[in-house]
């Protein structure tokens, strides 16, 4: 079977981790968030960890050299031998060609295009359970039970600290610098997919689904 990576890229609050987890089900592939990944390690009393802090809490990325060995090491694990749902990653053009230079899959990426204003009213009500990750938002997605993960049963349901306003301006600041050339790199390379992230949830979903077959 070949390995398959399929890449999502888009703005904080498009609906690449909500919409990530859903397909890593359908196409039964192990999504990986290196959002998550970071902010797991950053509860930890480590030196690695302060550094992290400092990066994420001020909305910048974190250095390319240090996100790369990190997602080499996981690639290489038997977890991901069919391949995963990669979401975050990369996040510029360093880590994109790092990536293709040390990483044997066939890679397609899926573009969440969403504007500003969309992007920081959803980020304003985003919430999650620290457990599972399952994402949800105090205006318009609140689980079924009140304080209650629908995906595990956890009641740890918490907000991001880099989800705060300010730090918001400058991952959206950084996105357009850094990640938004991807789009081009992508373009040329191979199975490029766009989504209107404008969208709800469900109708997203469906435009997933149909992306999903095509991969
Ligand atoms: P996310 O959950 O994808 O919005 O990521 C949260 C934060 O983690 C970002 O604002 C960055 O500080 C850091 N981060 C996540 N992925 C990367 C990456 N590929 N490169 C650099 N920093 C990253």
């Amino acid at each position: 079977m070949t390995k398959k990576i399929i890449l999502l890229i888009g703005p904080p609050g498009s609906g690449k981790g909500t919409q990530g987890k859903i397909l890593a089900e359908k196409l039964m592939l192990p999504h990986i968030s290196t959002g998550e990944i970071f902010r797991k390690i950053a509860t930890s009393n480590t030196e690695e960890a302060r550094l992290l802090h400092e990066y994420m809490d001020s909305g910048r990325l974190v250095p390319s050299e240090l996100v790369n060995r990190m997602i080499k090491r996981a690639l290489l694990s038997d977890d991901y031998k069919n391949g995963c749902i990669l979401d975050g990653y990369p996040r510029n053009l360093e880590q994109a060609e790092y990536f293709s230079k040390n990483v044997d899959a066939e890679i397609s990426c899926i573009f969440f295009n969403l504007t500003d204003e969309v992007a920081i009213k959803r980020i304003a009500g985003r919430y999650s359970c620290e457990s599972c990750g399952n994402i949800y938002n105090k205006y318009y997605d609140n689980p079924k039970v009140e304080g209650v993960c629908d995906n595990c049963g956890s009641t740890e349901l918490i907000f991001r600290s880099d989800d705060e306003q300010k730090t918001v301006l400058v991952r959206m600041e950084e996105y357009k610098k850094e990640t938004l050339p991807l789009v081009d790199y992508y373009k040329k390379k191979g199975k490029f997919f766009y989504i209107n992230a404008t969208a709800n949830k469900e109708e997203v979903t469906e435009e997933i689904d149909l992306i999903a077959k095509r991969i």
